[in-house]
């Protein structure tokens, strides 16, 4: 008999042992066949009222808003800071870009800003075997210090950071130098016309936009009547490189290229691409089909631009069967800018429709118009259709995120301010917040904002210097989304602690 139990209970276990090794065998295929790849676009100064999905309708955005209905919408998304270069930077490394130096928004001629051989969103994705492209707006700075030589092979850059492949604008469109780098070398290049740029003292003998009698299409605002090139002036002086300049028109269609052919040449493994539209920074200068389809001049226009290049990037997922096995992200680099500085006739529009709906201000700010921003996560089977999360979140989770999607651990001195949001992308049922807590800044180290659930403490100018001062504001954005009261005096503990928190995070270098 107890032989008879032996020989029974030594079954179950042969039994128990097989299923173990067949569900291993299972979830290792699994796990291969849902390594999905990765897109994540990121637009330029596009607002959180600026898309259909996100209640616009004086512009059309029917492939975001598709992208949403097959999807999820969030709606307390962050891009961690309210310009450019610091939330890619935050975005890139996983590292509030305030602990760093340097990371305000970068010149055209910015020496490479992120290190080579840090951890990046894309070093991640390359170590699980992926094949990692970028291709648009860059702004992180290229090459050696002390300023870009684009006249040599341009490098550090994105390949030394774990991409293997780059399509740039270097730094913004509305500054030279006015071409774009593929991998190192800038495209078009001619050895007999090179390429200089000046951000200081006037350079060359090209019109600029302070002469008396230029025809320009548009012209620039203060800091914007430098050099002209296809008749906008631009930020800083460039001679040279005639043969390479881009002509705004045209910028879309090419970024869109790009992307579609990386997407292509790829299909065959995993790939990660870093999809960083110019659209719609200034200057906004919609391709000639898409002139006069909004009702928001211009500016609405480059919507409808932007949103036909998602388009096309979805179409080609559709094409080559990816899209089932394909994350897609789409999100905005900060708030809408409300100020154009080019006089492009866009300005009078934004009361038609707010470009950050009923948020408080816009680009720069440290207000929610400044950096609460579109984002939108579509993985079919993965992530249900038409649903929409309330989870904080910013851009600086990215990283961890990453890691954990590709079964990846971290390591301590990676992602310092990356937590893993996979789970609120996913739509998991969470017990508790993927985040109590972000950080965001405006356009330098200083001041801060510190969100804490439904609260947002922001210091003003100088308050880090002076923290018994009564330089904060305190808004309850669950009451007051708006933030049309500042509940300061009425909640000092709750400003207390929350500055002592701020100082805490500031001083440990580190808040993952
Ligand atoms: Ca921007």
């Amino acid at each position: 008999m107890r032989h008879y139990v032996f020989n029974i209970a030594m079954r179950f276990s042969t039994i128990a042992l097989l299923l173990v090794s067949i569900c291993g065998l299972a979830s290792a295929t699994d796990n291969s066949t849902a390594k999905p790849n990765v897109i994540y676009i990121i637009s330029d100064d596009l607002g959180y009222g600026d898309l259909g999905c996100y209640g616009a309708n004086k512009v059309k955005t029917p492939n975001l808003d598709k992208l949403a209905a097959q999807g999820c919408r969030f709606t307390d998304a962050h891009s961690t800071a309210a310009v450019c270069t610091p939330t890619r930077y935050a975005l890139m490394t996983g590292r509030y870009a305030w602990r760093e130096p340097n990371t305000g928004i970068a010149r055209g001629d910015q020496s490479a800003l992120i290190p080579p051989g840090t951890t990046t969103i894309a070093s991640v994705l390359k170590s699980a075997g992926y094949k990692t492209g970028v291709v648009g707006k860059w702004h992180l700075g290229l090459g050696e210090p002390p300023t870009t030589n684009y006249n040599v092979e341009i490098k550090p850059g994105p390949l030394e950071i774990g991409f293997d492949y780059a399509f740039l604008v270097p730094a913004t469109g509305d500054r030279v130098p006015c071409v774009f780098v593929e991998n190192r070398r800038v495209v078009g290049y001619d050895p007999a016309d090179p390429i200089q740029v000046s951000f200081g003292k006037k350079i060359g003998d090209e019109p600029t936009g302070v002469d008396p009698d230029i025809k320009l299409k548009i012209q620039g605002g203060p800091g914007h009547k430098d050099t002209v090139i296809n008749g906008i002036p631009r930020i800083g002086f460039m001679t040279g490189g005639k043969a390479a300049r881009w002509v705004d028109e045209d910028i879309a269609d090419v970024l869109t290229s790009k992307a579609v052919n990386f997407i292509e040449t790829n299909k065959s493994a995993p790939f990660f691409l870093f999809y960083s539209t110019h659209d719609i920074h200034e200057p906004m200068v919609p391709h000639p089909r898409f002139r006069g389809t909004s009702e928001c001049g211009w500016r609405g226009d480059v919507i409808h631009q932007l949103d036909w290049s998602i388009g096309q990037l979805m179409a080609a997922l559709d094409r080559n069967g990816l899209a089932d096995n394909t994350l897609v992200i789409f999100t905005s680099d900060n708030g809408g800018a409300i100020k154009n500085t080019y006089d492009d006739g866009t300005n009078p529009l934004h009361s038609k429709q707010p470009p950050n709906g009923s948020l408080r201000a816009n680009k720069g700010a440290l207000y929610e118009g400044g950096h609460r921003v579109p984002f939108l996560a579509r993985w079919p089977g993965r992530i249900a259709s038409g649903s929409v999360s309330g989870q904080l979140m910013g851009h600086v989770d990215a990283l961890a995120s990453f890691a954990a999607l590709t079964d990846q651990k971290l390591d301590r001195n990676s992602g310092s301010d990356s937590f893993n949001v996979l789970p609120a992308w996913l739509g998991e049922k969470l017990k508790n917040p993927v985040r109590d807590h972000l950080v965001l800044q405006g356009n330098s180290p200083n001041p801060l904002a510190l969100r804490e659930g439904d609260w947002v403490l922001i210091e003003k100018a100088g308050a880090n210097k002076n923290s018994d001062g009564p330089a904060r504001e305190l808004y309850n954005l669950a009451a007051d989304l708006s933030q049309s009261e500042d509940v300061a005096k009425k909640e000092p503990e709750r400003v207390k602690s929350m500055t002592a928190r701020l100082k805490t995070i500031r001083e440990n270098g580190r808040s993952r």
